[in-house]
């Protein structure tokens, strides 16, 4: 952990989908329905709304990003992520396609993607061996569709209750031993080299930008070491991280689940850049 400087800037590195947005089968609202907050639609997708933030969320953030190096951290792809229409939309940093594309105002930069891609080549098996495994004579019918992203990582959509955990554990241990790793969000199974983290272009972020204090928030398996870099961290009380009861001294995690989780990571990471939060956790530190 590095010493946050009280003179730099807070740095809010934040997850997309489950964390800041959610689709209408993840909003998860309790109560009656006339009491529930106001949303706003964060993305539209073949002419339909697909993702949703409420409406004080996205106050918040409108607040934040003025204040904060507040950072975007994706596993969607470039294109899905061009997609998502947030307070600071094309300015400042953002990480898409799992830490692989850092892109700044927009851009996405060339020596970052450039250095990852030589990351893979020398560290991971070729993709084409993790589609094999995945479509090859080992292929099960719950995994429906497999699909490749920048020529980069595999996703495949499965049929979760059909999928069994061996099948996952399995797949796991396979990647593991070829230096890839894989993340069960949803409907979603992703098979990603293991350079390719969130974590690492983040902390390149944190480099450039000059920022001290880094907040984070994640709700899956590849937020993890997203979540561990940071100084504070936060993590929904729903996703992946919260089926394995993921936990660690700098984490919260809130106490709502679904949209209003989105609410409250971004009131925690507000309290942060007004020096409320920090002190608590930090000071339990050895
Ligand atoms: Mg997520």
């Amino acid at each position: 952990m590095s010493t946050p400087n009280d003179a730099a800037p807070v740095m809010v590195a934040c997850d997309l989908d489950r964390t800041l947005i959610y689709s209408a089968k993840s909003v998860l609202l309790r109560g009656e329905d006339h009491a529930a907050p106001r949303m706003v639609v964060s993305e539209v997708y073949d002419a339909a709304p697909l993702s949703y933030m409420t409406r004080a969320a996205e106050d918040l953030l409108v607040e934040l990003v003025d204040r904060a190096v507040f950072v975007p951290v994706t596993t969607r792809t470039h294109a899905q992520f061009s997609r998502v229409q947030l307070p600071g939309s094309g300015t400042g940093y953002a990480v898409s396609t799992n830490g692989a594309v850092l892109m700044q105002d927009g851009e996405p930069d060339q020596d970052w993607s450039d250095h990852i891609r030589r990351s893979v080549q020398s560290d991971s098996a070729p993709l084409g061996e993790v589609l094999d495994r995945l479509t090859g004579p080992r292929a099960v019918p719950e995994v429906l569709r497999v699909r490749t992203a920048e020529d980069l990582f595999v996703y495949s959509m499965v049929n979760r209750q059909e999928l069994s955990a061996a099948y996952v554990a399995d797949l796991t241990g396979w990647c593991r031993e070829r230096g890839w790793t894989t993340s069960l969000q949803g409907r979603k199974l992703y098979c990603v080299p293991a350079p390719v983290t969130k974590e690492a272009a983040v902390a390149e972020v944190r480099r450039r930008s000059g920022a001290g204090l880094l907040v984070a928030a994640g709700d899956s398996l590849l937020d993890a070491g997203l979540l561990d870099l940071a100084d504070l961290a936060i993590r929904p009380a729903h996703g992946e991280l919260e089926s394995i009861g993921f936990l660690r001294d700098n984490l919260t995690v809130t106490s709502a689940a679904g949209v209003m989780a989105g609410e409250e990571i971004l009131r925690f990471a507000m309290d942060a850049v007004d020096g409320v939060r920090p002190l608590a956790p930090l000071a339990t530190r050895g």
